[in-house]
């Protein structure tokens, strides 16, 4: 069977692995600090010189640090489904690296849904122009 091949929204920000997608990020090798994204010259850490850097996959859950709901069609360029469906923006602490990392959160999901401190995973769902990006989507834990 023949899966169509999709085009990421921001390339080499995030593995293709539909199953289990990671983040990249860079990692400061003096120093062990995360970045994403990844683009970095210097640490940034005010105690290090660093300016070699790995890439590393990034945690795939995290919590919820804060969220809210996007209810706006936002302007060009970017495209969006008419009528516009608003969507929920979480900020997600990473379970490991312990940063924030900012995304939609998976169609379906309405804000009215999440919670501060609620466990969330890394999928990869299409934007309404049809590119793949990250979003966040509850684990099934939180369900009551
Ligand atoms: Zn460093």
């Amino acid at each position: 069977m023949d899966t169509p091949v999709k085009t990421p929204v921001l390339e080499g920000w995030f593995t293709l692995d539909e199953r289990e997608p990671h983040l990249l990020g860079a990692r400061c090798a003096a120093c062990g600090t995360y970045y994403f994204p990844k683009a970095i010259k210097f640490c940034r850490h005010p105690d290090c010189a660093g300016e070699s850097f790995e890439e590393v996959k990034l945690s795939r859950t995290g919590r919820i640090w804060s969220y809210t709901n996007a209810a706006y069609k936002p302007p060009e360029p970017y495209i969006s489904n008419d009528p516009f469906v608003p969507y929920g923006i979480a900020a997600v602490e990473l379970e490991q690296e312990r940063m924030i990392v900012l995304g939609q959160v998976a169609s379906g999901v309405g804000v009215e849904a999440l919670k501060v401190g609620m466990r969330v995973e890394l999928i990869l769902e299409p934007l309404d122009d049809g590119k793949l990006s990250w979003k966040w989507k509850p684990l099934p834990e939180n369900k009551p």
